[in-house]
């Protein structure tokens, strides 16, 4: 199978900020954009992207999750990047328009299209390294996923706990923005490669955030552990999914800060589990933890069966096997 995110449909939405007003959106094709070479994204990371799904129920039908949720989450990373506002209402139409283009190529469950909207500064000016770009691109990218858990749902990661490092400027957590990943990027390789590790998981001076890519949960029993909103970490969509659905299954939330020492502690409990939640692998198992040299397994090491229930009852809606009682799915093919 090719790697997740590496093929494309062959067009997409695209719409241009002339400083003024958006373009009229359009479908055009995917394998290439113009930029000028001094565009403001290239030099001073002006980028911000969302990734959400959509899924082909057993009905014929094409469906796509909390749309509304992905949405106010690009129009905020526009703003707090400094980049034109977008208009949401058009943002929403590109991205069913281009579903609907290709909703005959949806993949079956458990594959699923997964759509990367992408809003970028093109404004030439290498002199702003302190200036916002007055003009922008906003395009939605479409790619056809297979299964995730094609090795089946029994893997368990294994992670480093990093507390001198972070992944990102603290209040630069919460933005879906390219250069947050290019700050975790080498942190996150020579782990894996000095370590074996899948992932590291920033916990600056203790403090347990999430991984380069996902949010972190940890599952004591019935009850429900994550780290409460704030600046410094990716709000997921998942995560709150995931807990939603929890407190629909009777389950104790807590959101708080959690400490490396707490989850230290606790994770060496019998039934203790840990997962990372994220829109591609919806939430997958932690086994492993390594911290100053030594290993902690969480619970038995593997894959926990309340996160597997979790992950099943998330996919349960998505998949339109359960009915969608929070109104997460929005149809836009074949209703
Ligand atoms: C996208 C992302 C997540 C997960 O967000 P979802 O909305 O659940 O896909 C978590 N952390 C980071 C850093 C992310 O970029």
């Amino acid at each position: 199978m090719t790697a997740f995110g590496s093929v494309f449909m062959p067009e997409m939405a695209l719409t241009v900020f002339d400083g003024e007003k958006w373009s009229e959106a359009a479908m055009v094709p995917s394998d290439s954009i113009s930029l000028h070479p001094g565009a403001h994204v290239l030099h001073y990371a002006s980028t911000c992207f969302e990734g959400l799904k959509a899924f082909r129920h057993a009905d014929g039908s094409v469906k796509i999750f909390r749309m509304d949720a992905n949405i106010a989450r690009f129009a905020q990373s526009s703003e707090l990047l400094a980049l034109p506002a977008i208009d949401t209402a058009q943002t929403r139409d590109m991205i069913v328009m281009a579903v609907k283009s290709f909703a005959g190529e949806v993949p079956e469950v458990p594959g699923s299209l997964y759509i990367r909207p992408t809003h970028i500064g093109t404004e030439p000016a290498v002199g702003k390294a302190a200036g916002p770009s007055l003009t922008s691109m906003q395009y939605v990218l479409l790619s056809p996923v297979g299964d995730y858990f094609a090795g089946g749902s029994d893997v368990a990661l294994r992670l480093l706990l990093e507390e001198d490092g972070m992944r990102c400027a603290p209040h630069m957590g919460r933005i879906k923005s390219g250069g947050n990943y290019a700050s975790a990027l080498r942190p996150t390789l020579n782990a894996k490669r000095d370590l074996k590790v899948d992932q590291i998981l920033f916990c600056p001076d203790g403090d347990v955030q999430e991984t380069g890519a996902a949010n972190f949960l940890l599952i004591d029993g019935n009850t429900l552990i994550t780290k409460a909103l704030d600046d410094s970490f990716l709000h997921g969509i998942t995560r709150d999914s995931i807990l939603t659905i929890a407190r629909d299954l009777g389950m104790n939330v807590e959101e708080r800060d959690l400490s490396v020492s707490e989850l230290l502690e606790r994770s060496q409990k019998p039934g203790c589990e840990a997962a990372l939640s994220g829109t591609a692998a919806v939430l997958t198992s932690v086994g492993t933890l390594l911290h100053k040299g030594k290993e902690y397994q969480v619970g038995d090491g593997k894959a926990g069966a309340t996160t597997n229930k979790l992950r099943k009852a998330l996919n349960d809606i998505q998949w339109g096997r359960a009915e969608d009682t929070h109104g997460w799915l929005t149809c836009v093919s074949s209703c």
